[in-house]
């Protein structure tokens, strides 16, 4: 799926079948360390490109302190444990989070911005309803600040609800 200036950004196709070569799962099973350019993330096949177009690569790392880590110039990092105890909707979430740091420009992508992004694209583009958004919270909630930028949750759940109810689309 394209955006409205063409380029692709978080392209899904439907699955047709876990553990398929084309689409691995982010899943305990995927080797530490496994690269992949579309990976499957909550069962929907995700694409990333970085804000000079570049595609991102998304890495399974067993052994990350966190759900998932962007660094640059083009690499998510995604622990599979961490994704697999959350509904599929907060795992497209926080794999668009951590897009929104590659995707927004420089200077606009920080941990706001890339919450804010991920409510927005991942609803402009029929990945979360309405619905969905108390089991997002949920994994939200319990999330502390840090000092790179990170709200502690409480106000994290509230920008969230007021990206997805904003009703002017993502970048
Ligand atoms: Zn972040």
């Amino acid at each position: 799926m394209t955006c409205k200036h063409g380029l692709l950004v978080l392209a899904l196709v439907p699955v047709l079948a876990w553990g398929h070569p084309d689409s691995p799962a982010i899943a305990t099973w995927a080797p530490h360390g496994g690269q992949y350019l579309a990976p499957s993330i909550g069962g929907i096949q995700l694409t990333c490109r970085t804000h000079s177009g570049m595609p991102v690569v998304t890495v399974s790392d067993h052994f990350l302190g966190d759900v998932g880590f962007a660094s640059p110039p083009n690499l998510i990092r995604m622990n599979p444990h961490a994704l697999e105890s959350m509904a599929p909707v907060a795992q497209v979430f926080w794999y668009a989070h951590e897009c929104a740091h590659h995707y927004l420009p420089p200077g606009m992508n920080g941990e706001t911005a890339a919450d804010c992004w991920a409510a927005k694209k991942a609803r402009d583009q029929g990945l979360i309803q309405a619905s969905d958004i108390p089991s997002l919270s949920s994994t939200v909630w319990h999330t502390t600040g840090s000092p790179y930028g990170h709200p502690p949750g409480h106000l994290r759940v509230r920008l969230l609800n007021s990206c997805f109810a904003d009703p002017t689309s993502a970048l």
